[in-house]
C-alpha cells in the first residue's frame, strides 16, 4: 500500500546548522533565548568556513531527500565566510538532488561593513540568477538603514525578504519597525510575540519544534490573517514529523482542532517554492491524509523524484554516495567543533 504526494517543501532551515550536533557545550548554561544565540548559535555560525558549509549543506539536502522534503528555504549566516557562500550551498543542494531558495541573513551585529557584506552577497547571488531571497537576520540586530536598504533591494530584485520576527521577547518592537516595508513575498519566520493584529504583510513560518527547544513559547498561528507555513528551524528536514506536531501543539490549545488545519499549514509551502508541486514522493504508507498522518509513526518515502528524475530509490540517494555525505560531513563537524 503506497500513496503519492507532491514534494514536500520545508520553508525555514538553517542547512549550517547541521553540522551543530554535538558541540562542545557552551561555557555557560543559557538562560534565555538570547543567551542560547549568543552562546551555541552565534558562536557557531562566526567558527564556519566554506568547506564546512558545503558539507553541512549536504547533509542537511541528503537528511531532507530521505524524509520526501525536495524543496529547502534556507536562511544562511557565516560572519567569516560571507562571500560565495549562498552558492556553495545552492550547489550542494543540486549535486543532492534537492531544490533550495537561499538568503544570507543580514545584520549588524558585525558593525555596518558586515551588514554591508551581507546585503552585496544576498545581490552578488541573485543578479547571477540564483534561486532566492534577501536574508535578514532579525530587526532586533539591524539598525533602520541596514532593514531599509534589505527591502529595497528585495524590492529592486523583485524578490521578498525572508527575516525572523518576534522569535523572542527581545524582538517584540519587530511588528512596529517592520511596518512601513514589508510586502506579500516576505516570509516572517516564528512571530511568536506577534500581537494577532499586527499588520505586516508577507506568510508567517511556523516551527513548531525549534519553538519549543528554545522555549520561547507557542506562536499559535491560527490567531494570524497572514498564510501560514511550516519549517524546522534547521533542526532536520523531516516535514511529516513537524506537520504532526505542528497539529498535536494546536490541539493542546484548542480541542477542537482538527489536522486538516497544520496539513493547509504545510502545503503553503507550494505556494512558496511552486516548483515541489511538480515533484513526487511515493510513501510507504496509504492515505496519506492529514487524519492518518496525524496519529501514524514512521512513513517514510519509498521513491523521489525531482524535476523529473529519481533522485532517491531503495532507502539510498541516486546522486550522491549517502555514506560518503555522513563521512566528509563528521569530519567537518570535528573542524568546526574544534573551533569552538
Ligand atoms: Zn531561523
Amino acid at each position: 500500500m503506497t500513496a503519492t504526494t507532491p514534494g514536500l517543501v520545508c520553508v525555514h532551515h538553517h542547512l549550517y546548522s547541521a553540522l551543530a550536533r554535538g558541540m562542545p557545550a557552551p561555557p555557560k548554561v543559557p538562560t534565555c533565548f538570547q543567551e542560547i544565540l549568543e552562546q551555541i548559535w552565534w558562536r557557531l555560525d562566526c567558527a564556519l568556513d566554506l568547506e564546512m558549509i558545503r558539507w553541512s549543506a549536504m547533509l542537511g539536502a541528503l537528511e531532507a531527500l530521505e524524509q520526501g522534503t525536495t524543496a529547502i528555504v534556507d536562511h544562511h549566516e557565516s560572519p567569516h565566510a560571507i562571500e560565495g557562500s549562498l552558492e556553495v550551498i545552492a550547489a550542494a543542494c543540486a549535486e543532492v538532488g534537492v531544490r533550495v531558495v537561499c538568503a544570507y541573513g543580514v545584520t549588524d551585529r558585525h558593525g555596518p561593513e558586515g551588514a554591508r557584506r551581507g546585503l552585496e552577497e544576498n545581490r552578488y547571488f541573485l543578479e547571477a540568477g540564483g534561486r532566492g531571497l534577501v536574508g535578514v537576520h532579525a530587526a532586533f540586530t539591524c539598525r533602520e538603514e541596514t532593514l531599509e536598504a534589505a527591502a529595497g533591494l528585495a524590492a529592486d530584485l523583485g524578490v521578498g525578504v525572508h527575516i525572523h520576527v518576534a522569535e523572542g521577547e527581545g524582538d517584540v518592537a519587530a511588528a512596529d519597525r517592520l511596518a512601513g516595508l514589508t510586502r506579500d513575498d516576505w516570509l516572517l519566520a516564528h512571530g511568536v510575540h506577534l500581537p494577532d493584529d499586527h499588520r505586516l504583510r508577507g506568510t508567517v513560518l511556523h516551527n513548531p519544534r525549534s519553538n519549543l527547544n528554545n522555549a520561547v513559547g507557542y506562536a499559535d498561528p491560527r490567531r494570524f490573517s497572514q498564510p501560514v507555513a511550516l519549517g524546522t528551524d534547521g533542526i532536520g528536514g523531516n516535514m511529516i514529523e513537524e506537520f504532526r506536531l505542528a497539529y498535536v501543539l494546536h490541539r493542546s490549545v484548542d480541542v477542537t482542532a482538527t489536522p486538516d488545519t497544520a496539513w493547509r499549514w504545510l502545503e503553503t509551502g507550494w505556494d512558496l517554492v511552486p516548483e515541489a508541486r511538480e515533484d513526487r514522493v511515493t510513501w510507504s504508507y496509504e492515505p496519506m491524509d492529514p487524519w492518518h498522518i496525524a496519529f501514524t509513526p514512521g512513513i517514510r518515502p519509498l521513491r523521489v523524484e525531482v524535476d523529473g528524475e529519481v533522485v532517491f530509490e531503495e532507502g539510498r540517494p541516486t546522486r550522491v554516495d549517502a555514506a560518503e555525505v555522513r563521512t566528509k560531513a563528521k569530519e567537518q563537524a570535528a573542524r568546526l567543533h574544534a573551533r569552538l
